[in-house]
C-alpha cells in the first residue's frame, strides 16, 4: 500500500508538471501518448482507491492556469474536456453506457478532433464582443484581440444573433512547417507540434505576430442553450453554424450505430495524413439534446460524448537490461531489453540502441524509464530517458573492452561509431556467417536453423560454410532435435544448393556492401568466379549502380587468403561457380511480348507520360509509331482516346489499357 501511495504522489507531481509545460508553457515535456499513459494509470488507481483522489488531481482538472499578463474571461457555461476511448472496447463501453441510461433510441454525431485549442466566441447582436481560451475550464484568458487577426472568424455574422459559440483554433501543417523552418533559421527554439505552435501564436501580447501566424479555426458548438436558437440536435447546431457564417469542418457525419462509428474511425485512421490539419482523434457525441440532458455531466467532460484517441506511436516503460549481440561482420550492437509494453497495437519487450555514441547521447542506463516509439513495422526505439523517474544509483552504460562471444579485444575502426569484434574464429561472428549464407535469398538450403548451426559449431563438425558440403547424414542425424529423415531432408537441401546461380553464392558470402542486388549485377557482368575475383575496382565502377564503396569491399574481400581458400573449397565440393541466368538486356528482350511488334499511343495516360511509355516500350524491342495502319500490331489506348482508338477498332487490332501496358511492362 505505501509503494501505491508513493507511486500515487509520483504521478500527480510528473502530471501537473507537464500539464503547466504543455498547457501554460506550450513546451511539453513529453509526447502527448506519455502523459496520457501516465493519466490512464492514475485513473485506475483512483478508480480501485478512492482514498487516494487529490482534491487538485490532475484527473478532476481542465486545461491549465490561465496566463498572467491576459485580462481573465469567467466562462459563463463551463469548457469542459473530453474523456478518452483508446480501444473499440472503450468505445462500446461507452455505447453500451448509453443504452442503460437512455434506452436506445439514439444516435450520434462523429467528428473529427482538431489537434488545437480550445477557444470561445461571444456575438453579441451578431457583432464579435469577446473570445477567450480555455484556460481551465471555469477562468480562459481575453484574447480577443488576437483573434480578430484570424480571417475566417466572422467580426459580424449573418444574422443579429446574441451567441457564444466554441470551436478549435489551430495551424495548418504547412503553415507549422514553414513556421518552424523560420525559426529554426533565426535560432530560435522550435514548436514541438502544430497544437503548441497554434497556442503559443494565440497567447501573444502583441496581435502582430498573431497575425503573421496563418491561424484557422473549426467552430463546433454552441455555448449554453442551444434549444434557444430553434434547434433540438448537435447535428442540426453544426448546419446552423455555418449559415450564420461560422467555418465548419464538412468531415462529419451522423452515425446510427457504434459499428458506424468504427467505420468512421477507420475511414479516418487510414485518410488522416492526407488532412492539411492535424487531428488527434475522433469525437463522438449523442446527437438529440435532449438525450444529451439526461446524460448529463461529471466534474470534468459531458457523458454524452468521448474522444476517441489515435493509436499512439509511444509509450513509457523501463530498461531492464542493455543486451549486446554479434553481427556477421563483427559489430556489436547493444539491445535495450524492456519492460513489455504495448504500442501501436503490438507488445514490444525489445528496442534498438544502434550504438554507443547514441546511448552516451541520450544517457540511457539500466533501471531507467524511458519512452520508446514504434511505427509500423520499424524496429522500437528508445527515444529519450524520463530523467525526473531515474532511480537512485544507476551509472552511465559503458560498452565492454572485449568481445562478449569470444573475449577478444574489440576496436572501433577510423569514424565509424560501430565497435567490432575483428576475431575471424569468433563463433558468433561464424555463426552469423552461416545463418546469411543458407538464407532464402543467400543459397536457400532449409532445415538449417540457429540451435543446430550452434550444435554443429560447437561439435566441431563445421568451422565455415565449405565445410557444409561435407556434411554426413549419420553425423547429423545424431544431433539433439534431428531424426534421420531431417537428416536426409538436410543434406539433400545442400546437395541441391551446389546447383545456384552465381548470384546467390556471390550474396551468401557476405561481403560487406554487397547485397542481393549488387551480387546480381556483378554476376550477370562478369559470369565466373574466377573473373569477379580478378576484377578490379575500376571493372566494377563501370557497371552501373555499382559504387566505389562496393567495388572496393569486393576487390579487398577477394584478395585475402582465407577468401581464396574458401572459395577454392567450395569450387572442390561441387559448388557452381558460374551465373546461370540470362544477360538481362537480352533475356529481357527476348521475352518480352513487345520485341519486334509496331505498337501506337493514344488518349491520356495516367500514371505514365507518353515519353516514359515509348521508352520502356522500345528497351523491350518494340517500335512506336504516331499512326494506327494495318501494320499496326497493338494500341495502347488511355482515357478520351478518339480516331486512333476507332480506327483500330475497325481493322480489329488488338487494344489494351494503360493498367494492361503497366503489368505486362512489369513483368
Ligand atoms: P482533450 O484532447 O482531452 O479533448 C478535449 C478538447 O478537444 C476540447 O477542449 C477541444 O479543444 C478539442 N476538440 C477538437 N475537436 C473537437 C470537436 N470536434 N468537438 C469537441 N471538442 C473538440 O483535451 P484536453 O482536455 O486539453 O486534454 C488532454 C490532451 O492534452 C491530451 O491529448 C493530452 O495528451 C494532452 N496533454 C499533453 C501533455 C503533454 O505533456 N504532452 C500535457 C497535458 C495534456
Amino acid at each position: 500500500m505505501k509503494d501505491l501511495e508513493k507511486r500515487v504522489a509520483e504521478l500527480n507531481k510528473l502530471l501537473h508538471e507537464y500539464a503547466h509545460a504543455y498547457y501554460v508553457l506550450d513546451k511539453p515535456l513529453v509526447p502527448d501518448a506519455v502523459y496520457d499513459q501516465l493519466m490512464q494509470e492514475l485513473m485506475a488507481i483512483e478508480k480501485e482507491h478512492p482514498e487516494f483522489i487529490y482534491p487538485d488531481s490532475p484527473t478532476q482538472r481542465v486545461g491549465g492556469k490561465p496566463l498572467e499578463g491576459f485580462n481573465k474571461v469567467t466562462h459563463r457555461y463551463p469548457m469542459l474536456s473530453l474523456s478518452n476511448a483508446f480501444s473499440e472496447d472503450d468505445l462500446r463501453d461507452f455505447d453500451r453506457k448509453i443504452r442503460q441510461a437512455i434506452g436506445d433510441r439514439y444516435n450520434y454525431v462523429c467528428e473529427l478532433k482538431i489537434d488545437g485549442l480550445a477557444i470561445a466566441l461571444r456575438y453579441e447582436n451578431g457583432i464579435f464582443v469577446q473570445g477567450a481560451t480555455r484556460g481551465d475550464g471555469t477562468v480562459g484568458e481575453d484574447i480577443t484581440v488576437n483573434l480578430k487577426t484570424i480571417k475566417d472568424i466572422p467580426l459580424r455574422l449573418k444574422e443579429p444573433v446574441t451567441i457564444e459559440v466554441r470551436g478549435e483554433a489551430y495551424m495548418p501543417k504547412k503553415s507549422f512547417e514553414e513556421l518552424n523552418k523560420q525559426r529554426a533559421e533565426n535560432g530560435e527554439d522550435l514548436f514541438a507540434n502544430p497544437r503548441n505552435a497554434a497556442a503559443g501564436s494565440l497567447r501573444q501580447l502583441d496581435s502582430k505576430i498573431t497575425a503573421s501566424r496563418n491561424l484557422a479555426t473549426f467552430i463546433y458548438s454552441i455555448g449554453g442553450d442551444g434549444e434557444a436558437y430553434g434547434i433540438d440536435s448537435h447535428a442540426e447546431m453544426l448546419e446552423y453554424l455555418d449559415s450564420i457564417g461560422f467555418r465548419v469542418n464538412k468531415e462529419r457525419a451522423v452515425c446510427e450505430t457504434i459499428d458506424d462509428v468504427l467505420a468512421f474511425i477507420n475511414k479516418w485512421t487510414a485518410e488522416r495524413p492526407n488532412l492539411p490539419y492535424e487531428i488527434d482523434g475522433i469525437v463522438i457525441k449523442v446527437n438529440r439534446f435532449a438525450h444529451q440532458e439526461e446524460l448529463g455531466f461529471t466534474a470534468k467532460s459531458p457523458r454524452w460524448a468521448i474522444a476517441y484517441k489515435f493509436p499512439a506511436e509511444e509509450a513509457i516503460t523501463k530498461i531492464i537490461d542493455i543486451e549486446l549481440t554479434v553481427g556477421r561482420t563483427g559489430v556489436v550492437t547493444p539491445t535495450a531489453i524492456l519492460e513489455p509494453v504495448r504500442i501501436a497495437g503490438s507488445t514490444v519487450g525489445r528496442a534498438s540502441l544502434h550504438n554507443e555514441d547514441l546511448i552516451r547521447e541520450k544517457d540511457i542506463r539500466i533501471g531507467d524509464t524511458v519512452i520508446v516509439h514504434k511505427a509500423g513495422d520499424i524496429i522500437p526505439e528508445v527515444v529519450s530517458v524520463i530523467l525526473e523517474q531515474r532511480p537512485e544509483g544507476t551509472v552511465p552504460y559503458k560498452m565492454p573492452d572485449h568481445c562478449p562471444v569470444c573475449g577478444s579485444e574489440l576496436i572501433r575502426i577510423d569514424e565509424e561509431v560501430a565497435i567490432r569484434c575483428v576475431n575471424p574464429a569468433c563463433p558468433a561472428q561464424i555463426a552469423e556467417g552461416i545463418k546469411h549464407f543458407v538464407s532464402r535469398n543467400a543459397m536457400n538450403i532449409d532445415g538449417l536453423g540457429e540451435k543446430i548451426t550452434e550444435q554443429l559449431l560447437k561439435e566441431n563438425y563445421i568451422r565455415d560454410v565449405a565445410d557444409l558440403y561435407h556434411l554426413q547424414v549419420e553425423e547429423l542425424a545424431k544431433l539433439e532435435r534431428m531424426g534421420q529423415l531431417s537428416a536426409t531432408n538436410l543434406v539433400n537441401a545442400i546437395e541441391r544448393s551446389k546447383e545456384n546461380s552465381l548470384e546467390r553464392l556471390l550474396f551468401g558470402l557476405g561481403i560487406r556492401h554487397v547485397g542481393e542486388k549488387a551480387a546480381k549485377l556483378i554476376a550477370e557482368e562478369f559470369e565466373t568466379m574466377d573473373r569477379i575475383m580478378e576484377a578490379t575496382v575500376e571493372e566494377l565502377t563501370n557497371i552501373h549502380e555499382i559504387g566505389e564503396k562496393i567495388a572496393q569491399s569486393v576487390v579487398s574481400y577477394f584478395q585475402k587468403d582465407e577468401a581464396k581458400q574458401l572459395i577454392a573449397r567450395l569450387k572442390e565440393a561441387g559448388v557452381n561457380m558460374v551465373y546461370k541466368g540470362k544477360k538481362k538486356s537480352q533475356a529481357a528482350i527476348s521475352d518480352s511480348l513487345f520485341a519486334g511488334k509496331t505498337i501506337v499511343l493514344t488518349g491520356k495516360l495516367e500514371r505514365l507520360t507518353r515519353n516514359e511509355a515509348k521508352a520502356k516500350i522500345e528497351e523491350l524491342g518494340g517500335k512506336v509509331t504516331g499512326s494506327v495502319s494495318k501494320k499496326t500490331d497493338l494500341v495502347i489506348a488511355g482515357t478520351d482516346a478518339g480516331s486512333k482508338l476507332t480506327k483500330a477498332q475497325e481493322l480489329g487490332i488488338e487494344v489494351w489499357d494503360e493498367n494492361r501496358l503497366i503489368e505486362q511492362l512489369e513483368k
